[in-house]
């Protein structure tokens, strides 16, 4: 499943411009919208191309696709699928703790037949610290499923009789007359709510509906890399869909949390240290504590300037193949208070320069700084 990637989706080449992107998602869009296409499968098709289009369309998400690969980027993994199931009776309070769920696609208009389950989309907030190494989670869910009792059928005997109301097309005619003519509109049957079939013996346990209110633990492998805003999709965890039809997707959308040390930039990642003067000027060499909590000597050359980023290789986010780096920049803290032996070095060294910039003192020197221009 899902082997087509984006841009085969769409049919353009890699290297396609925005403009190129553009109009062929509208020729797609426009062939594929589901009010004007009536071939099966056209609201897939056209979700696909919706997807595919925001990503592509947006140049930071476009880059991160095309580094991770299709997969990666869409697939979560499987994962296990541990069950606490049985809580028939709609939503609890407890979402709270892990994130926010709504509809995702759903409230779409009711097109006859089975109808497919909602998509849904929950966020999460995980640490920086998961995004640079990767990280598998366990994330509570609430969704529908087929109502074990009936097999998802809504019918004790598990079997449905085609609606006598619609005649199992799931669609009512309805006629009005206008001063232009006679219109007919097409409504979904109230009897079956555009089904086609009911149950032959409504199920008790889920009233006929064939679904069933559930909460089930869903382990999910986050990959290294993944950025603030990307969606990781698993197929089929979504809400139930009709009896015979397909279920939905479950995508989740995860997002970063700040880190107190480190910051992000692509595959990089961002610290600072704090040196004295007297550091910065004969260098010296300090601990870092990476993300993961490893310590690295790093040497601070000397005569380093204020704010210098100094590079420590595949220290950054930890993607397959090709992890980035850590920037350590140099901040040079000018000490508020110091001792009196401090003080009389201080001087000296104030003296010299003054003699070598050829005497004046402070304002000289300044002046004399301006002109000649920092090197
Ligand atoms: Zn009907
Ligand atoms: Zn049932």
């Amino acid at each position: 499943m899902g082997g087509e990637d984006y841009y085969e989706t769409l049919g353009i080449p890699r290297n396609a411009d925005d403009a190129e992107i553009k109009k062929a998602y509208r020729n797609l869009a426009r062939k594929y919208h589901p009010d004007i296409c009536k071939e099966s499968g056209a609201e897939e098709k056209f979700k696909k191309i919706n997807e595919a289009y925001s990503v592509l369309s947006d140049e930071q998400k476009r880059r991160q696709y095309d580094n991770m690969g299709h997969e990666t980027y869409t697939n979560a993994s499987r994962g296990s699928y541990t069950g606490s199931g049985g809580f028939g009776g709609g939503f609890s309070a407890d979402f709270s703790g892990f994130g926010d769920i709504f509809d995702f696609f759903g409230g779409g208009q009711r097109r006859s037949g089975p109808q497919p389950g909602a998509d849904l989309l929950m966020r999460i907030q995980i640490r920086l610290e998961d995004a640079v190494s990767g990280i598998d989670r366990d994330i509570d869910v609430m969704h529908t499923e087929s109502c074990p009792a009936c097999s998802g059928s809504g019918s004790e005997t598990k079997k449905q009789t085609t609606c006598t109301r619609c005649g199992g097309s799931g669609q009512m005619r309805q006629a009005t007359s206008s001063p232009f003519g006679q219109f007919i509109r097409m409504t979904p049957c109230p009897h079956c709510e555009g089904r086609g079939k009911i149950p032959e013996k409504v199920c008790r346990q889920c009233r006929g509906t064939g679904h069933t209110r559930v909460k089930r633990t869903v382990s999910v492998h986050i990959p290294a890399g993944i950025d603030n805003g990307m969606r990781l999709r698993m197929e089929g965890y979504g809400e139930a869909g009709d009896y015979g039809a397909h279920n939905g997707d479950l995508f989740i959308e995860v997002y970063i949390q700040p880190h107190e040390r480190f910051t992000r930039s692509g595959d990089n990642l961002e610290t600072t240290i704090d040196i004295t003067p007297a550091q910065a000027v004969l260098g010296t060499s300090v601990e870092i504590e990476t993300i993961d909590k490893r310590h690295i000597e790093l040497k601070v050359p000397a005569g380093i300037q204020y704010n210098t980023a100094l590079k420590i290789s595949g220290e950054g986010v930890r993607r397959r193949g090709k992890p980035g780096d850590l920037l350590v920049r140099v901040k040079i803290v000018t000490p508020r208070s110091i001792s009196s032996e401090e003080k009389e070095l201080y001087a000296k060294i104030a003296e010299l320069e003054g003699k070598d910039h050829g005497g004046g003192g402070f304002f000289s020197s300044i002046i004399g700084g301006k002109k000649k221009g920092k090197k």
